[in-house]
């Protein structure tokens, strides 16, 4: 099966349209969801719909709890903690339902998918370097781990020798005998100083992985974040990808 892999799409809906519009081009046979839907951005309704009914297998992230009131956002930055304010309004009695519906954790053919990290979904910790990494591996079912969250791209690779490297390329052939970690990167607000939308197609027969970046309407998608009074910030971050 070939997956198409998205995660961290805040309410992006120019970039998730696009997103799976190339997903569609390239034939995946599903497309999985690493959460993260809404927040931040200015289309929360339309991208939990076109989730719905685009994503196979769904898994909630921090945003889309702190929307429903199930974590303390006291920790969260002003723009999220506003961001949040203004999505929880925004959303249909369905689309809640929905997010309340969706696992922390799935294992699905020889990986496992989650939004933080797979010691401890709940937690919503950050996996950033090598040492955040380690712990993590004993928790994954399967050859890897696709992890969403930081919004930054990284692959996290367990040698023979137990010890962790983060490899410096995004298309490569998963070797059976070793596991990873992958951050497949961030649809709606990418942080790795690369604006465009990233998403990822994994095979899981040759166990080929590619992350993959497509350029959408970011324009329209910021004019709409100062329309809809959301901070003006919000829509700045997103020409420059931090
Ligand atoms: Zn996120």
């Amino acid at each position: 099966m070939r997956y198409g892999l998205i995660s961290d799409i805040h309410a992006n809906l120019e970039a998730l349209e696009t997103v799976l519009s190339e997903l569609e081009k390239a034939g995946v046979d599903a497309v999985f969801c690493l959460g993260d839907i809404v927040g931040y951005g200015p289309d929360p309704e339309k991208c939990v719909e076109l989730v719905r009914t685009n994503s196979k297998l769904t898994i909630a992230g921090n945003h889309d709890h702190a929307i429903l009131g199930m974590i303390d956002t006291r920790y969260f930055n002003d723009y999220a903690k506003k961001s949040v304010e203004w999505t929880k309004v925004q959303l249909s009695q369905s689309s809640i339902d929905f997010l309340h519906g969706l696992p922390l954790i799935a294992k699905e053919e020889n990986f496992t998918i989650v939004h933080a990290s797979p010691a401890r979904p709940e937690a919503w910790n950050y996996i950033l370097s090598v040492d955040d990494a380690s712990d993590n591996f004993t928790f994954i079912q399967g050859i890897t781990c696709f992890v969403g969250h930081s919004h930054v791209p990284i692959i996290l690779e367990k040698n023979y020798d137990e010890t962790v490297s983060i490899i410096r390329k995004f298309e490569l052939e998963l070797l059976q005998d070793k596991q990873y970690i992958i951050n497949i990167g961030s649809v709606g607000q990418p942080r790795d100083l690369d604006p465009r939308a990233a998403y990822a197609i994994f095979d899981s027969e040759t166990c080929e992985f590619g992350l993959k970046r497509v350029r959408y309407d970011m324009s329209k998608t910021q004019k709409k974040i100062i329309e809809r009074g959301l901070p003006a910030y919000l829509a700045e971050r997103l020409s420059t990808g931090q």
